[in-house]
């Protein structure tokens, strides 16, 4: 099976790691720091704060934006579940907006109609790797005193009008998990150049302590305070070893994924009723996901999805609107109808692997398998 994704790991990964086992600290010493450090540099932000996956840097930006019960926080409805969980964390409303039909990127018009006066904070989500429409969401976050924040668990290593993510919005989230653009096994960032919301994440993800072990260590006292509660979501050494040794692969990663992406553009655009998402001029997409949208009168999504795993293509739905899970419907009493556009793409969209140890061949073996579902949906076919 040709998987949709998959991490590329190596050598000097796997050496970097073992290098970090060996020395005296696995968690909260010095590979946390320096990966922390070449990070923000990586995406021009002041701060970037580690913590041990990319929900609780969800986690972490709501904390760090004041989002309290008293809030309500607008998502965009086609997102990872984690993305709308984090705002219940901190028991705030998640409010829905609905998405462009063409990028399935929040939709900026809709998120002005969502605006009430509990609103707290937009959650930017650049789907796919593609960078939301930032300048919109800036000028409206400004307008009403609200605070951006951009979930960019699929989006590192891409740029908007030549700035890089991680520096978009207020608060910026990353997750490292195998599938994403680069990982450590689990993991995730947040970065800000506000100095206050940095010592505040930091805070979050130890136990609310004002100063972390090493610090104590460096300045030979045992003292220290909880000021507020936190958790204990931190990042290891020997996975900040793993990111470093990523981090400087990202690059490469990066232009493998568009090599595979322009491929895919222009084998699919001879194939009737497989539409590749828009892409948008003056941004760098990351390409976490090849997304298309199955659009013919013989074929639905889900048989295409069935075809090609039987051809051994590991296709994937990249997302059911979040508010049609079971859980925000029975226990929170979210109703279908809510953000149209989401919901009617969803029956339509399907991603294609992508990964940058994909070969050309096996692009070609998922361009081919998906013109066998077309061959296979005659109706002749199809009764037999
Ligand atoms: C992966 C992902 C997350 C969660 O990251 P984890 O590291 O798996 O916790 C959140 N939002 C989006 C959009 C994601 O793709």
């Amino acid at each position: 099976m040709i998987p949709y994704g998959r991490q590329s790991i190596d050598e000097t990964d796997i050496h970097q790691v073992i290098e970090a086992l060996r020395s005296d600290w696995l968690t909260t010493g010095p590979k946390v720091a320096q990966f922390e450090s070449e990070f923000a540099r990586y995406v021009d932000s002041a701060h970037a704060v580690s913590v041990c996956n990319g929900t609780a840097a969800l986690h972490a930006a709501m904390l760090a934006s004041g989002v309290d019960g008293s809030h309500e926080v607008i998502v965009p409805a086609i997102t990872f579940v984690a993305t709308a969980n984090a705002v219940l964390y901190q028991n705030a409303t998640p409010v829905f907006a609905d998405v462009d039909p063409e990028t399935l990127l929040i939709d900026p018009a809709d998120v002005l109609r969502k605006i009430t006066p509990r609103t707290r904070a937009i959650v930017a989500v650049d789907y796919a790797g593609q960078p939301c429409d930032y300048h919109a969401l800036r000028e409206i976050a400004d307008r009403h005193n609200l605070i951006l924040i951009a979930d960019a668990c699929h989006s590192l290593g891409g740029s908007w009008q030549n700035q890089p993510v991680g520096s978009l919005a207020d608060l910026n989230c990353f997750s490292f998990h195998p599938v994403k653009p680069l990982t450590t096994g689990e993991g995730g960032m947040v970065t800000t150049s506000c100095t206050t919301m940095a010592a505040q994440l930091k805070r979050f993800r130890g136990h609310g302590i004002d100063a972390d072990f090493r610090k104590r260590t460096q300045q030979v006292t045992h003292r220290y305070d909880m000021v507020e509660l936190g958790y204990n979501f931190r990042l290891t050494d020997f996975q900040a070893a793993l990111g470093l040794s990523q981090l400087a692969k990202l690059n490469q990663f990066c232009a493998r994924r568009t090599e595979i992406a322009d491929q895919y553009h222009s084998l699919l655009a001879e194939v009737d009723g497989v539409l590749p998402l828009q892409r948008l001029p003056g941004s760098q997409h990351a390409y976490h996901l090849f997304v298309v949208r199955i659009s013919d009168p013989h074929l639905t999504r889900d048989e295409a999805f069935e075809r090609l795993r039987n051809q051994g293509v590991g296709v994937n739905v990249h997302y059911r609107p979040v508010y049609l899970n079971s859980y925000y419907q029975k226990q929170l009493g979210y109703r279908a109808g809510l953000c149209p556009v989401a919901e009617s793409a969803y029956e339509q969209i399907l991603s294609l692997p992508i990964f940058p140890e994909m070969t050309s061949s096996q692009i070609l073996t998922v361009v081919d398998a998906l013109k066998n579902c077309f061959l296979r949906s005659q109706p002749l076919s199809k009764a037999g």
